[in-house]
């Protein structure tokens, strides 16, 4: 595909050409020399474009989705294109040196630099010399550059098309997975390049909602990539809409239908329908989608409402496929016998669930009154749902394999799993990256650490990605925009991290942006503090139980509200607990070790959480060595619970409950981060905590002798603060002055 022209130049052409190029005045020789040996950043300071498209013999230019005009144009001469170097340079972010003495031409971005002089058929990168076989022109005072050549050395690659008689040149990205970090900082939809630099970022989410690829994400996709800027791309899947470039029908013959047969609506107050996971034209749709996605580049695939028809089980989904796909699933499970015994079915070639559910009175299986049918429908609908994202993913490996790109292309798979609740909890085994939306709460009672110690539990070593939901969004107000540098620094804190908005959706059709000025002094102390984060293990001495095969088949969902609630009590009492996290043995399953238990002096068990199958075994045998296990645990007996026992739990402060406090061991040291919660929505501002003590249990291997504690915020100096060790035990005061965040570093 990568060409390069080598036809000939009409006589007739290149007159003209060097005709208009004299009218032309530049004053190359102000431009000042410089020495190839200055290494700049390994980004460079300007954007680059990721595709560059240069006419013959037009003097307007494309660099991704802006025109640019230039004062002269590009030609043919030697079977080669000729660009004026200003522009070339420009284009590709580099900056544009002239020696009009030695009549040389330097070019650098980042670590790269190129030199070429006029008359010369030689390019040197970085010092290397190579041949080429056509030099610089200096035409009318105006240095034009071979552009393949010069495209090729900053990365590019260069294709010709006759019929257009046009150049481009693309950004040559190397594909990876090692972007993913949980040290990242993402952005949500299509931010500009200004802002993921002002930022930080390491990336986009979201980056192409609605509509099909198009040449717009395009080029938004290459531009992010020549500036090594991650694109996560996602497509809806589960809102059939005619945003999404499908007409009406179409929507509505692959939607969810109700008992009564009767489309259901998306929900969340959106006109919009719920398309059935079972329908063989919706899925054929997202495959589409799906290779549109890879093809067109993307690093990672985003699956949006990740549940499926099991986002509405309240309501959903009786069409057709379903019912028939339900038929199939329990001829296949159970014989004739335990569908007529267990499940009351006589007949399971006629057998129509809606029909029953009528006849019975519900409006779906929900409230359906055999426990038993209810419970094997949910399971059908979990189990299609993941069999179908299982093949979209196989559908998106098998794409990438045919993606033209280098060595080394890597494609991670992606999916929102709104506020990792037990239904969401299936599917965290397909992802690498986990974003997921949360009903953030007011401070001071809005934690997100319980929330975030669930997912660290349930998707060891993945990055995981919290953000408010679109209500939560629409109802904030930029005058509390200092939430968003909360918000981030308790995910750094507690080993997540936070997504930032852009253009994001609102409940109710508006849109949020965070300007990247109220968030940068944030992100700029993260990233300059990065190693504050990395290799940290965690300290807790008490875990909650969280048994997926206990929570997700009780429709009231107590398990998921009761573990928050628990979680946060011992968060506010400055008692730090781990989750210990179990699949459910079948859709999702994952043993617990009892060398994993025997990590902590107390495991607590959530009330009206059975714990099931193997999670129960290691339980035993956790008990069985001297372990001590506490059940039927609530929010209001937790802590009495913990403090009870008589463990060291590890923390022992006086900071008041609206102050987080979370300590890490960080090989043979410690890292102690320091949360307010205590916020004034009537002031916009957080009320200073400080003048409080804090004593931590020296982990094993932890030595602190003859290190200095240094206190760390955002916008300020740190501060070095004095501790005392007796007993095995840190012990310092923290100062008064603690607005947003602070972290307690032993150096
Ligand atoms: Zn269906």
């Amino acid at each position: 595909m990568s060409t390069t022209p080598r036809i000939g130049v009409s006589p007739t052409f290149a007159l003209a050409l060097v005709l208009v190029s004299a009218t032309v005045v530049l004053a190359t020789s102000v431009l000042v020399p410089v020495a190839c040996a200055s290494a700049g950043s390994p980004l460079g300071s300007k954007p680059r474009a990721g595709g560059i498209v240069f006419d013959i013999g037009s003097s307007v230019y494309r660099a991704d989705r802006n025109w640019v005009t230039m004062d002269a144009a590009a030609f043919l001469s030697g079977g080669r294109a000729f660009v004026p170097m200003r522009y070339l340079g420009d284009a590709m972010g580099a900056e544009v040196a002239w020696d009009a003495r030695t009549r040389r031409v330097t070019l650098t971005r980042g670590t790269t630099c190129v030199e070429l002089t006029v008359g010369r058929p030689v390019i040197r990168v970085n010092g290397r010399e190579q041949a080429i076989d056509v030099s610089p022109v200096l035409v009318g005072g105006r240095t034009y550059l071979p552009a393949r050549f010069v495209a090729e050395a900053f990365g590019y690659g260069a294709s010709w098309d006759p019929s257009l008689r046009r150049v481009t040149l693309r950004y040559r990205y190397a594909y990876s997975r090692d972007w993913l970090d949980r040290q990242s900082i993402w952005v949500f939809a299509q931010p500009p390049l200004d802002y993921l630099a002002e930022v930080q970022a390491t990336g986009t989410l979201w980056s192409c909602y609605f509509a099909g690829w198009n040449e717009w994400d395009q080029f938004y996709l290459d531009s992010l990539h020549a500036n090594s800027y991650i694109v996560v791309s996602n497509f809806p899947t589960a809102q059939g809409t005619t945003n999404l470039g499908v007409d009406q029908d179409f929507a509505r013959r692959t939607a969810c239908l109700d008992v009564h047969g009767r489309q259901v609506d998306f929900g969340c107050g959106i006109p919009i329908y719920l398309a059935c996971h079972n329908n063989p034209e919706w899925r054929a749709f997202l495959e589409s989608r799906v290779r549109e996605n890879v093809g067109g580049g993307a690093d990672a695939i985003l699956i949006d409402e990740t549940a499926g028809n099991a986002s509405r089980l309240d309501i959903a989904c009786f069409c057709p496929y379903c019912l028939e796909g339900f038929r199939q699933y329990l001829k296949a499970r159970f014989s004739a016998a335990e569908l007529r015994n267990r499940l009351g079915i006589q007949d399971v070639f006629t057998y129509d669930y809606a029909a029953y559910l009528r006849s019975v009175g519900a409006e779906c299986a929900a409230s359906d009154p055999r426990a038993d049918l209810r419970r094997e429908f949910f399971r059908f609908q979990f189990q299609t749902r993941l069999e179908h994202l299982r093949d979209l993913e196989e559908t998106a490996r098998e794409h990438v394999r045919g993606r033209s790109g280098t060595a080394g292309e890597a494609l991670a798979w992606c999916a929102n799993l709104y506020n990792l609740t037990p239904v969401q909890q299936l599917f965290i085994d397909l992802v690498d990256l986990v974003p997921f939306e949360m009903p953030i709460e007011r401070l001071p009672e809005g934690k997100c650490v319980p929330t975030y110690a669930l997912g660290r539990a349930a998707a060891p070593g993945k990055v995981l990605v919290g953000f408010p939901d679109i209500f939560v969004l629409a109802q904030h107000s930029p005058e509390d925009n200092v939430l968003w540098s909360h918000w981030l620094c308790e995910a750094w804190a507690a080993g997540v991290t936070f997504l930032l908005p852009y253009e994001a959706f609102t409940a109710g059709g508006g849109s949020f942006t965070l300007p990247a000025e109220a968030i940068s002094e944030t992100t700029d102390f993260l990233r300059s503090h990065i190693d504050l984060y990395r290799g940290t293990e965690p300290t807790a001495r008490v875990a909650i139980l969280y048994d997926l095969g206990a929570a997700l088949y009780d429709w009231e969902d107590p398990t998921a509200t009761g573990f928050y609630r628990i979680g946060r009590a011992l968060y506010e009492a400055h008692i730090p607990y781990e989750v210990v996290w179990t699949g459910d043995d079948d859709l999702a399953p994952r043993s617990v070790t009892v060398e994993e238990l025997q990590r902590y002096g107390l495991v607590l068990v959530p009330r009206r959480h059975g714990v099931t199958g193997s999670a129960a075994a290691a339980l035993s045998a956790y008990q069985a060595r001297g372990g001590r296990v506490m059940r039927d645990v609530t929010d209001a007996t937790a802590v009495g619970t913990v403090r009870g026992s008589g463990l060291d739990v590890g923390l022992e402060t006086d900071a008041p409950p609206q102050v987080g406090v979370l300590a890490w061991k960080k090989g043979t040291s410690l890292v102690v981060h320091l949360v307010n919660y205590d916020y004034d929505y009537g002031r916009h501002s957080f009320k200073p905590q400080g003048a409080f003590n804090v004593t931590v249990t020296l982990p094993p291997g932890v030595s602190l002798e003859g290190r200095i504690l240094k206190l760390h915020r955002p916008g300020g100096p740190a501060e070095v603060v004095p501790f005392s060790l007796a007993g095995g035990k840190v012990s310092f005061v923290v100062p008064v002055g603690l607005e947003v965040y602070a972290v307690a570093a032993f150096e």
